[in-house]
């Protein structure tokens, strides 16, 4: 029975930013990625996707992303990126094989996938969260007839033109989507709080540089300045919108009903669709059976497992890691988890 060293399970930015830092090991190891193709999840982003991260935050460690002609990358050249990076590496990436579920047989952990069960001494997962959308819960939801769609699922504004249509969440999808879909249908924008458009003389960039943990407090999980990387960058089709004067954002309704919401007022209003731009959970199901999944999280020091210290966990948010769901911050994560993984087996 062959074992490997070690396995990255997931082949997005996470799993091939752990596999640079581990060129020279010498280790065995495997990246498992369940799509035919490179890209993670941003294959699966919508059409018109600008990145909010200019070209060099949305570069990984040892590559530059190559200039384009325009500030902010568009999806399609950020995966023709996350492709070239990973053939010039000549990362061990073996596609269409999804990892069903992860336990322990002896000091090996056991993979079983649709492509046969693997086993390795070590495990990273870097399933990021496009696979697990969160949809928070409205009074009366399942009643609703009309269309409703998450970030996940939209490709483009096409299936709305003359449509009344409402969109909720107040980050840079929902202000992206909201920018595309109103210029065919008729809108309207719900978020939790006043959205946050960064101030026009501040673009991603000085976003990026000024988002270091310095400013992160810890205790309280949130950025002590004013601004933070979930404000909404101007991109060109936020800044049209602007101009469109289509940004007016009002606070949440009371409850569904069959064919729209009712507001805290009481009045009833017809909408056709609904898209939902609220964001994903990390995307843990294969870990399940190891017991150490609470709350969409998994204890870590760093990005190690507490209960498991043979299994790391890169990407997926701030608790493994300062942004390391983002491109420009993936890179320090991956590096601490390679040289943990590389110290480990020294031993
Ligand atoms: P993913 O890209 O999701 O990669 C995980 C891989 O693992 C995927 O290929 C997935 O199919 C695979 N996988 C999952 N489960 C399994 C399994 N059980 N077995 C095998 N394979 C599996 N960040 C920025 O820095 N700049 C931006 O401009 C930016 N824009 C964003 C826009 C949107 C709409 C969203 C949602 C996020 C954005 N992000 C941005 C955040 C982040 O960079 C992306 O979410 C990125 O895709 C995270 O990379 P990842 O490698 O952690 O996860």
């Amino acid at each position: 029975m062959k074992s490997y060293d070690l396995i990255i399970i997931g082949g997005g930015q996470a799993g091939l930013s752990v596999a640079y830092f581990l060129r020279r090991s010498g280790l065995d190891y495997l990246i498992l990625d369940d799509q035919k193709e490179s890209g993670g999840a941003w294959l699966h982003y919508w059409d018109s996707l600008k990145l909010f991260s200019p070209t060099d935050y949305s570069s990984l460690s040892g590559w530059q992303m190559p200039d384009t002609d325009h500030e902010y990358p568009l999806r399609d050249e950020f995966i023709a990126y996350l492709k070239a990076y990973e053939a010039r590496y000549e990362f061990p990436v073996q596609r269409n094989t999804k990892v069903v579920q992860v336990t322990k047989q002896t000091d090996l952990f056991k993979m079983e996938t649709n492509q046969g069960t693997l086993y390795a001494k070590t495990v990273v997962s870097a399933t990021g969260t496009a696979k697990n959308p969160y949809l928070p819960h409205y009074p009366n939801q399942k009643a609703y007839q009309g269309v409703q769609l998450h970030t996940a699922d939209y490709r483009n504004a096409d299936a709305f033109r003359d449509q009344k249509v409402m969109v909720i969440g107040g980050g840079n999808s929902g202000a992206q989507i909201l920018a595309e879909v109103s210029k065919v249908a008729d809108t309207t924008w719900v978020t939790l709080d006043p959205p946050r458009f960064l101030p026009e003389d501040i673009d991603g960039r000085y976003l990026f540089h000024q988002a270091n943990a310095s400013f992160f407090d810890e205790t309280t999980d949130s950025f002590n300045r004013r601004v933070s990387l979930s404000d909404i960058v101007l991109v060109e089709s936020v800044v049209d919108g602007i101009e469109r004067d289509v940004y007016h954002a009002v606070r949440p309704f009371a409850s569904f009903y069959k064919d729209g919401v009712v507001w805290d007022n009481g009045k009833k209003e017809a909408f056709d669709a609904v898209i939902w731009c609220t964001g994903f959970k990390p995307n843990l199901k294969h870990l399940k059976t190891l017991d150490v999944v609470e709350d969409h999280r998994i204890g870590t020091k760093g990005t190690r497992s507490l209960k498991e210290p043979r299994l790391w966990l890169v990407g997926y948010g701030y608790w493994t890691g300062f942004a390391s769901g983002t491109i420009y911050g993936v890179g320090k994560t991956a590096r601490d988890t390679a040289r943990e993984i590389k110290a480990y087996f020294k031993k």
